[in-house]
């Protein structure tokens, strides 16, 4: 198998099995039991906490545990908002990920207003614009650190800043830059961030939220006292493990990014040269290094997945696929593409596992793909 997609999830690290193993077996425990058996095991959740902690140049004490992405980004949205009850706006950006937007949507539901940034063909935000939506009611800017659909960039220190000037709480979903680029609060200036463990070799269920000191946290997960108080429920002991020996792995392998850079560079030029009608999304912008999102012109994603897919060759395309019809992707919608273009773009992102066979492989099979895909257009559509 040919893994291409690497910003859906990512393989465990070996590495990070053998550290969790432990906690699976014989350190079962429970780390609120006043015995040591349990007891003994906030040692080792406070050593996974400076792990994280490091991967983002924070305290370890601004560090909280959560379930996944979805959850962290849930919980800064909505303690911006309970913590600063007359203040009724939020700012986003259209190119979030759904567990921005959904929330938002909860939020418009229950009263609040959101403004929803749109963003140019290349897919950057003009920053004026954002200062301009920033109202005396603004509780919160979240934006992405970086888009999982095209890798673009936002440009978030500058952001924050412009939060800052303005008194108003900033947010970044990191869950795509984690373990990719470098990721340093400090830097960045912002009072939130969101990264979840399964993007960067941990298991799936486990992921942290940064809150920086100082800032006025309500729970959103509320039960027993565990995380000081700030989530509730037992800790997910050894999947935090694994996320702070992800973490850690994260922070010295960065110097991989650029291998993986020259292998997403290798594709995206080999399919840009060996098959006609292709465009990539996003691509004038800074971007991840090892994400390229391309158009096929004429031809589904769908039908080229599929192939893909015998071939051995796991990619995705942005877009949800519900009752055999795809969705075209709100990201490339909001970058101003056309539906027929959205539904034509295909992703491939890169992992630190992949290497120039994979390479060589996709780019042996891809151009016969389209080719058949493209004789066989009227019957693909009718497919679809
Ligand atoms: N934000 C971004 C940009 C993502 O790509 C994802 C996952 O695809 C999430 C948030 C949600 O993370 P999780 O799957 O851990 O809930």
């Amino acid at each position: 198998m040919v893994y291409l997609d690497n910003n859906a999830t990512t393989r465990l690290a070996p590495e990070v099995l053998e550290a969790m193993l432990p906690y699976l077996t014989e350190r079962w425990g429970n780390p609120s039991s006043a015995y040591l058996f349990g007891h003994d095991l906030t040692q080792a959740l406070e050593a996974a906490r400076e792990q994280v902690a490091a991967l983002l140049n924070a305290e370890p004490r601004e560090i909280i545990f959560t379930s996944c992405g979805t959850e962290s980004i849930n919980s800064a949205l909505h303690s911006a908002l309970v913590t600063q009850p007359a203040k009724r706006h939020v700012v986003t950006t259209a190119v979030e990920h759904s567990a921005t937007l959904k929330f938002c949507a909860f939020l418009q539901k229950q009263g609040y207003e959101v403004t929803h940034l749109a963003v140019s063909p290349t897919g950057a935000l003009d920053l004026t614009l954002l200062e301009k939506s920033i109202r005396p009611d603004t509780a919160l800017v979240s934006v992405m650190s970086a888009n999982n659909e095209t890798g673009v960039l936002f440009p978030v220190a500058a952001i924050a800043e412009i939060c800052r000037n303005k008194g108003v709480m900033c947010h970044t979903d990191a869950v795509q830059m984690a373990g990719k680029l470098k990721l340093d609060v400090k830097e960045l200036g912002v009072d939130w961030l969101s990264i979840s463990g399964h993007k960067f070799h941990a298991p799936k269920g486990v992921a942290a939220l940064y809150v920086k000191r100082g800032v006025k946290f309500q729970p959103f997960v509320m039960g027993g006292g565990q995380e000081r108080g700030r989530r509730g429920g037992t800790e997910n002991v050894a999947s935090i493990i694994g996320l702070g020996r992800a973490a850690e792995l994260a922070l010295a392998g960065c110097s991989q990014q650029s291998r993986v850079g020259a292998l997403r560079d290798k594709l995206e030029s080999g399919v840009i040269h060996s098959v006609p009608g292709t465009q990539v999304n996003g691509g004038l912008e800074p971007r991840l290094p090892n994400t390229s999102n391309i158009a096929f012109d004429g031809v589904e994603a769908e039908g080229i997945l599929l192939l893909l897919d015998q071939a051995g060759i796991c990619a995705s395309s942005g877009s949800a696929c519900t009752t055999g019809s795809l969705d075209p992707s709100h990201v490339l919608l909001a970058m101003g593409f056309s539906a027929a273009r959205a539904r034509s773009s295909i992703r491939f992102s890169f992992g630190i596992y992949n290497n120039d066979a994979d390479v060589d492989h996709t780019l042996q099979q891809l151009p016969g793909i389209i080719e058949k895909l493209r004789a066989h257009a009227p019957l693909a559509r009718v497919n679809m």
